[in-house]
């Protein structure tokens, strides 16, 4: 706890009453201060795409992604590789577009008979294709009818993690919501479809990505004016004049481009901000419970990001953390804090659902001075466990009980 803060805290007490349970709110910076991103996607490489709809986007510059399969590709070669030139995305679709069975033109390629190897060679042999017919290698991939999986029942399988592997992001379809850039998860990152829509049924999503700093990532097929499965001209139109126009306050790009620009953000960011998620073992089994990646639940409770730690720790507020387990057992709990000399000396609390470690903060010689000791061992049973590290009493909101910045726990099977 700094002095410097005191400043800020009746502001800060009634931020926290509001965010406490959630974490603190972060604000994701997208490039020369823009409220939002957009993409503009379209799939199968359908045959209005390089007539119709790529000469509408490039009257106002616009670049957008386009999700093809090569053999539709071929149909207009001259025009898809146009298209390039001008500077749209093409990204990988598969090579025989599989759904699920219950699509009856699908049965012959049901996702339901897929496996996991299969699926890779195809996306490769897809991409291969792609390579060889324009010249551009995909980055992004879009599961064909929104659907990750393969196989069905106990031998079904997500395809996520297969896209995560080979591609920087994958899109769904017929979502709800706009992605949240911090949040995502970038293998699959939801499509809203534009297909059939006025513009201002598109706006209403736009305005929604506005207010929460999100980025969306709409979806079409055909670009005509009008037809099944079509994003009409007329709508495009009015999407591109609006979010061109600086004042609107958006960023658009083809999805590969925001995807890399969000992964290395969050990369900077990543040090020194506060985003509670599951705490996964380390390649050497250690897990570690750093004050980024746990929740501080409390009236006062803070994430300071220049000391990347917890403070304004009283009496009513505590830490948890989710994570999983590597397997049941102990691990040796490495606490690292600083405290100042007058406030140190209570009694913390660390627990897991199955034990608990009860000690005293020792003193760490001031606030800026952190220090690592090992406070004991901790039995957690294997897969999800919840862990708290609290103070044993409730000393009231006078005080600290430390500033904390990670606990490390080490299997010591
Ligand atoms: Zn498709």
């Amino acid at each position: 706890m700094k002095s410097s803060n005191i400043l800020f805290s009746c502001f800060f007490l009634f931020v926290y009453v509001n965010f406490s349970a959630l974490g603190q709110e972060v604000k994701f910076p997208w490039p020369e201060g823009k409220k939002m991103a957009l993409s503009l996607s379209f799939d199968d490489a359908r045959a209005s795409n390089p007539t119709h709809g790529i000469p509408l986007l490039d009257e106002y510059g616009i670049r957008a992604t386009f999700f093809v399969v090569p053999q539709s590709v071929k149909n207009n070669l001259e025009g898809w590789q146009k298209a390039v030139v001008t500077g749209h995305e093409m990204a990988n679709h598969s090579i025989v577009h599989p759904c699920s069975g219950n699509f009856v033109w699908s049965r012959n390629k049901a996702l339901e008979n897929y496996t996991l190897d299969k699926m890779r060679a195809e996306l490769l042999q897809a991409n291969f294709e792609i390579e060889n017919l324009l010249g551009v290698t995909p980055t992004v991939y879009a599961y064909p009818c929104g659907q990750m999986y393969v196989g069905r029942g106990q031998y079904a399988q997500s395809l996520v993690p297969l896209i995560a592997d080979l591609f920087v992001a994958g899109r769904g379809w017929l979502a709800e919501a706009p992605v949240d850039p911090l949040y995502a998860d970038l293998a699959q990152i939801t499509g809203i479809e534009m297909d059939n829509k006025s513009f201002d049924q598109v706006k209403a999503y736009i305005d929604q990505a506005a207010a929460n700093g999100q980025w969306l990532v709409l979806a079409g097929h055909e670009t005509n004016e009008s037809g099944r499965q079509t994003t009409y001209l007329e709508t495009l139109r009015e999407l591109a004049k609006f979010a061109q126009n600086p004042e609107s306050g958006i960023w658009i790009a083809p999805i590969g481009e925001v995807a890399a620009y969000v992964q290395a953000t969050r990369k900077a960011m990543a040090d020194t901000t506060n985003l509670p998620q599951l705490v996964r073992a380390a390649p050497d089994g250690k897990l570690h419970l750093t004050a980024e990646n746990g929740s501080g639940v409390g009236p006062r409770i803070e994430y300071m990001p220049d000391w990347r730690a917890f403070g304004w720790f009283t009496g009513k507020d505590q830490v948890v953390w989710e994570l999983d387990a590597p397997r049941s057992g102990t691990y040796q709990a490495i606490l690292e804090w600083s405290v100042s000399d007058e406030e140190a000396g209570k009694g913390f609390v660390l627990e897991s659902e199955v034990d608990a470690i009860r000690g005293r903060v020792e003193r760490s010689g001031s606030w800026e001075t952190f220090k690592t000791l090992s406070i004991g061992k901790l039995n957690l049973e294997g897969g999800y466990n919840k862990v708290v590290f609290r103070p044993e009493e409730d000393f009231g909101s006078v005080g600290a009980l430390l500033d904390l910045k990670q606990i490390t726990l080490i299997p010591v099977f």
